[in-house]
């Protein structure tokens, strides 16, 4: 049995309930840790605080995985929490398509899986998660019967870990292309191939949020991946939308997943760098009621941290040069490191050098199978916010 000592002085960050724990707040070590084992965590006074994942290799010896001394960590141990990740899901309202275990917010440290229906998607993003693996396809097949189970671990953050990146079948094989429904609507989605695990599911509540500012709307959607905030507005009853995307694969998708939905003569798509893009029109003097803007993670480091304002500030004042007075804006952002009140900010700049006025509609964050746990940074990463620009 391992067991890890804390320092005297560690910050109150553990005992108020992070499951991290640094190398630099462990005071001593006791058994052989190769990694990916379990070690119980005592503080100095040799107080229980809890058991988890140890890997010598990370700069986060241990992730937590309980505080109660009374759990084993085994098989049955990860079939009762994907359990109760599913019961929480069913109790928000989610039925097909979820964020099942959001890692850290469901005390699976960086364990991710989404459920597409039928079909589910794993990311386990560290050593200790890791080897648990085979317990977790067990679980999913126990609790759902699924027809597919696929492995996302295309991840460079896994390679920190001594992990390599893979992907690939954790189930018999299957079509990896599918299609989900989302509000009313259909779309396809490459699990395979597709960003991150193929799916945004972290703005499904959001898109719901359009539906009246888009109604008769010429609207204008940048950063728009397989097209689904777009078809939404067609969908809510815009009267044009356009999307752009730089990606010519994911404006693809995005003019089939039109199709699928017989949107096709509402919603079109072109590829195009945003930047540039909005930077032309608004020189141009186009003009659009609604602009949707739902750029990726400009920095994962604090060091760029600048670079990531800038963009935003360019963006959002771009977007907000095209909109018609009393049109609104629609912007999203998925920096873990911009906080909210520093994204409002970066907002609130691009306004004045617009010379424009906000009227705030809503400011949210991501759906809510993705909770957010109070005191834990990370797991408030997405902004959302609807202003109408006058
Ligand atoms: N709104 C989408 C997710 C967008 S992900 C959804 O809810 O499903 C971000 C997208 O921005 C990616 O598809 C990426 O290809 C695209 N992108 C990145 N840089 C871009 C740029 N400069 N111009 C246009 N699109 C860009």
């Amino acid at each position: 049995m391992i067991k890890v000592y804390l320092r005297r002085k560690i910050s109150p960050r553990v005992a108020n309930g992070h499951p991290w724990i640094f190398n630099n707040e462990v005071d001593k070590v006791d058994g052989d840790a190769n990694g990916g084992e379990i070690a119980d965590v005592f503080s100095y006074d040799k107080k229980f605080i809890g058991k988890g994942y140890i890997n010598p290799k990370s700069q986060i010896l241990v992730r937590l995985l309980t505080r109660d001394k009374t759990d084993e960590i085994n098989e049955q141990f990860f079939l009762n929490k994907i359990r109760g990740c599913w019961e929480y899901r069913k109790r928000l309202g989610y039925t097909e398509n979820c964020r099942l275990v959001f890692g850290e917010a469901d005390s699976l440290p960086q364990l991710i899986i989404d459920k597409f229906n039928d079909y589910f998607v794993i990311q386990t993003l560290a050593l200790g998660i890791d080897v648990w693996k085979p317990a977790i396809v067990k679980a999913l097949q126990s609790v759902f019967a699924p027809k597919g189970i696929y492995e996302r671990n295309d991840v460079p953050v896994r390679e920190l870990e001594g992990l390599s990146q893979q992907k690939g079948f954790l189930s018999d094989p299957f079509d990896t292309k599918i299609v989900i429904r989302e509000n009313g609507l259909k779309f396809h989605v490459d699990i395979e191939n597709g960003q991150k695990t193929g799916y945004f599911l972290d703005q499904q509540d959001n898109r719901r949020a359009i539906q009246h500012i888009v109604k008769g709307a010429d609207v204008l959607g940048a950063f728009t991946y397989t097209g689904t905030f777009e078809i939404h507005a067609a969908h809510y009853g815009a009267k044009s939308v356009l999307g752009l995307d730089i990606s010519a694969n994911a404006v693809e998708q995005a003019n089939t997943n039109a199709a699928l939905n017989d949107l096709q003569n509402i919603c079109c798509f072109e590829t195009a760098n945003a930047f540039d893009v909005l930077k032309q029109w608004g020189k141009d003097g186009r003009q659009y009621d609604v602009v949707m803007l739902d750029p990726p993670a400009f920095t994962k480091s604090r060091e760029t941290i600048q670079k990531a304002i800038t963009g935003y500030k360019e963006i959002n004042l771009r977007g907000m040069k095209l909109i018609r007075p009393g049109g609104f804006l629609v912007t999203s952002s998925c920096t873990s490191l911009v906080n909210p009140e520093l994204f409002l900010q970066v907002i609130n700049m691009a306004a004045k050098d617009a010379r424009r006025k906000l009227r705030q509609v809503l400011f949210q964050s991501q759906s809510a199978d993705h909770p957010v746990i109070w005191n834990m940074e990370n797991t408030q990463y997405l902004k959302f916010l609807i202003v109408q620009v006058q």
